[in-house]
């Protein structure tokens, strides 16, 4: 049972110095449930590969598709339905940096219509969960790189996406907090059944959530598989 489902997806971005191909023919199929890993190096598409996911990038090539149903043919109304089931978390975090904690985790929530008394009582079970209730009232600037990714990823599930895009999620962050993130996202995982989507130019980060893995290379894909297969030792 596959949630998205990349058919012949390709991206070409055309810039003043000529046409750059960031993705070429991706087949790939993300099933539900799983923590799924895509690693390749600075430049070989993965951001525009998880970009095009939501539709932030509108692929130029074949399409994707969300729970069966491509997203090419369908309205701006639509497609940011969809969007409201894909949280997105990234390497600088993104906060609001004027607003506390606590409303940075109720904006999603309010600008889908959730009341605000329901939308702070949902932010502060988020903040429990993420280990920053006693924060609430605190604004980005005061909080370590680790603290603000627990803000980025209450704020990215609030609403119950069904999939949760993480981009170089951990990259900014030493190799401590770095378990500490990987050790939270792999238990929103298991305890929302929420699936995800890293990517990353690390190893460890593949090795130590991620069931199976796709690399990218030269905007495509190049091996896809389980990581305890992908990474075997000869
Ligand atoms: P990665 O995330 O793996 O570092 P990206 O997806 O950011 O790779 O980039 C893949 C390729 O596409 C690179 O050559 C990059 O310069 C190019 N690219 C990405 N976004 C744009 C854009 N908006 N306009 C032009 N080229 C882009
Ligand atoms: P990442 O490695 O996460 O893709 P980048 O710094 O490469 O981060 O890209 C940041 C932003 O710049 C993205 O919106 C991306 O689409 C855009 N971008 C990346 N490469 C290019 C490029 N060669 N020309 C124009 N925009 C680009």
């Amino acid at each position: 049972d596959s949630i998205v489902s990349l058919k012949g997806m390709g991206k070409v971005f055309h810039t003043k110095n000529g046409d750059v191909k960031a993705l070429d023919n991706i087949n790939l199929d993300i099933n539900r449930g799983e923590i799924f890993g895509i690693i390749g190096l600075s430049g070989a598409g993965k951001s525009t590969l998880v970009r095009c996911i939501n539709y932030l990038e509108i692929p130029t090539e074949g399409d994707v598709f969300f729970e069966g149903k491509g997203l090419k043919g369908m309205s701006e109304l639509q497609i940011r339905r969809v969007r409201r089931d894909m949280g997105m978390i990234f390497q600088q975090f993104n906060l609001l940096s004027q607003r506390n904690i606590l409303d940075n985790v109720c904006f999603p929530l309010e600008i889908s219509g959730v009341p605000k008394p329901k939308a702070r009582q949902r932010a502060k079970e988020l903040l429990n969960l993420v280990g920053l209730l006693d924060r609430e009232k605190a604004y980005p600037a005061q909080l370590s790189g680790g603290q603000k990714q627990r803000v980025a990823i209450a704020r990215a599930v609030a609403t119950n996406p069904k999939l949760l895009l993480c981009d170089e999620a951990t990259s900014a962050l030493d190799p401590n907090t770095t378990g500490q993130i990987l050790d939270l996202i792999k238990d929103i995982n298991k305890k929302m059944g929420i699936t995800v989507i890293v990517i990353t130019h690390e190893m460890k980060v593949i090795e130590s959530i991620c069931d199976r893995v796709a690399i990218i290379e030269n905007s495509k894909i190049a091996e896809v598989g389980k990581v305890e297969d992908i990474f075997a030792d000869p």
